[in-house]
Parts: structure tokens; sequence; C-alpha cells
């Protein structure tokens, strides 16, 4: 379960200022992507949720609603989506460096590497006259651990 009460208001305020309640199933699929250690897909979060009685319908359809009131960030690696919580800082810029042999998505939280993302942006937005809102960037590599096969 989810324990960090700011987390979970912050999370309910979302669903509120767009009309909606958290509600039982809701608060079962977000606990489930929050507890993840990993970016889950739509098959691992259902597998987890099938011994709660939440149809699979129920979960496509809380998922998209997650992602348009801003509470998951999805990620399309080789057509698969995964769903990782959206970050609250303002100046949001994400970096995942994804496995091109097995999938694996390895966040890259180095302040440095944002920083300087972050550097990019703003130069961007000064030099084409825009407001960028956010950003993700995806790069491919082999990871550690498929690089020992
Ligand atoms: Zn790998
Ligand atoms: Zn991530």
């Amino acid at each position: 379960m989810m324990n960090n009460i700011n987390d979970i208001k912050s999370i309910k305020n979302k669903l509120n200022s767009k009309g909606y309640k958290l509600t039982a199933p809701r608060y079962k699929i977000i606990s489930i992507i929050y507890n993840s250690k990993k970016h889950m897909n739509i098959d691992e979060i259902y597998g987890k949720l099938k011994c709660y009685k939440v149809g699979l319908c129920t979960v496509y359809r809380n998922l998209k609603l997650f992602e348009e009131v801003g509470i998951l960030r999805r990620i399309n690696i080789n057509n698969i989506n995964y769903y990782e919580l959206e970050k609250t800082d303002d100046n949001r810029v994400h970096v995942h460096i994804e496995c091109k042999l097995c999938n694996e998505l390895i966040d890259v939280n180095e302040e440095e590497v944002l920083d300087n993302l972050k550097k990019l942006v703003s130069l961007i937005n000064k030099k084409y006259n825009i407001q960028i809102e956010s950003s993700s960037l995806i790069l491919s590599s082999v990871c550690g651990e498929c690089n020992k096969r």
C-alpha cells in the first residue's frame, strides 16, 4: 500500500480537480505502480490485480485516465506501454535508457545530467520562442545484464 500520505493527497487532488474520485479499484491500480521498483506494462499491472477482481477493461480505462490527469507517465518501448508515476516538480525533464534486448527501462536521475537537459530545454525555448511543457528522452543501449550474456 502507499505509505506517503502526501503522495496519496496529491494523487487524490489531481483526480478531484478533474471531477474524478479516488475509488477503491483506482487506489489499488495506483498502489501497485507506486510500490513497483520498475516500470510496469499493462499485463504486469493486471497480473497483480487479478486477485482483487479488477477487470482488464477497468485497468485500461483507468491507466488512460491517470495519464490524462497527470498522475502517470506512459513510456512506449517497442510498441509496449510502460507506466510510472509522474514526477511533481515544475521543470519536468525525463531521461530513460532502454535496453534494446530485454526492454529494461533505467531512470536517469543524476542531477548533473538533468540540469544540463534543463539548460538545453531553455536554450530551445529561447531559440524557437516557445515554452516546452515537458520532455521525455529515451536513449537506446544494451543493459549491464544483457551485456554479460
Ligand atoms: Zn537488457
Ligand atoms: Zn522512469
